[in-house]
């Protein structure tokens, strides 16, 4: 009988959630070389983003402590992904020959188009502009107006996130509050949210971003010393 010894190169492009599961999956098999890339040696949780920002918790994770011992980390980005040479292209000039590639990129905060919001708003979808908008935040005083623009899910924890810190927060949702929520999760939301200060305005949309201020679609305009944006990933 042949025996078969060949042995799978695997490179894992993004080491988020899915790509850390996949390399830590595919090591368990002993004819599996697994090559993880990622711009950053730390693996970021972006699902504890808003709390990072709010200083109520961290949201990197060493991979040391989470990558098994036979994953290869490469901190880089992967530029392109060439096929027909099995090769991925790495930022740095470098290259990884590959069997088999997984794409695991995840996904970018959404460039918004309104007038003013990629100039002056802030987002919190990656690490790097969380970090941003956690030191701008540090630069307010605590009563200074914050406008969280996205009535979704990572609107509402962070506006949740930063009302519990004591700032002052106004949370402008666009069509309606938590439309991904049952009826009854909606409701649940909206008292919390009033119980903790927090100014909802629902069926509301942000046509401007102003450095001081957000105009609204009915043409009222409201300070915002800091407005943050959550309506949509990219
Ligand atoms: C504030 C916030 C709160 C959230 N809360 C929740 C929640 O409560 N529940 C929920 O289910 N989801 C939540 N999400 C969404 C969740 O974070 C994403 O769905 C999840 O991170 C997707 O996982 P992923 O592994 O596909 O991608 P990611 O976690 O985005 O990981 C992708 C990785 O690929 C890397 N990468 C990108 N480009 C390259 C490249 N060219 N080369 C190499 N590496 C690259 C990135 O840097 C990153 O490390 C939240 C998101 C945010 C921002």
């Amino acid at each position: 009988m042949t025996e078969h010894n060949t042995r799978h190169k695997v490179v894992v492009i993004g080491g988020g959630y899915a790509g850390t599961l996949a390399a830590n999956r595919l090591r368990q098999r002993d004819d599996v070389d697994v090559t993880l890339v990622n711009p950053r040696p730390e693996f970021v949780e972006r699902i504890r983003l808003h709390q990072f920002v709010a200083r109520t918790g961290e949201a990197t994770v060493d991979y040391g402590t989470l990558l098994g011992e036979r994953v290869r980390l490469v901190v880089d980005s992967a530029a392109r992904i060439d096929g027909a040479a099995r090769a991925v292209r790495l930022a740095s000039g470098r290259t990884l020959d590959y069997d088999h590639v997984i794409y695991a990129v995840g996904s970018t905060g959404g460039v918004p188009s309104v007038p003013g919001a990629a100039e002056f708003a802030f987002d919190l979808a990656e690490l790097e502009p969380a970090r941003r908008l956690r030191a701008r935040l540090e630069e307010l005083p605590l009563d200074a107006p914050v406008t969280v623009v996205g009535g979704g899910l990572t609107g509402v924890e962070t506006a949740a996130e930063l009302a519990e810190r004591g700032r002052r927060v106004t949370l402008v949702c666009g069509r309606s509050l938590a439309p991904y929520l049952s009826a009854g999760g909606r409701r649940y939301v909206a008292k919390w949210l009033a119980r903790h200060g927090v100014a909802v305005l629902g069926n509301a949309t942000v046509s401007e971003v102003r450095p001081d201020a957000v105009v609204l679609a009915d043409g009222g305009v409201r300070a915002s010393a800091l407005t943050i944006w959550t309506a949509g990933f990219g």
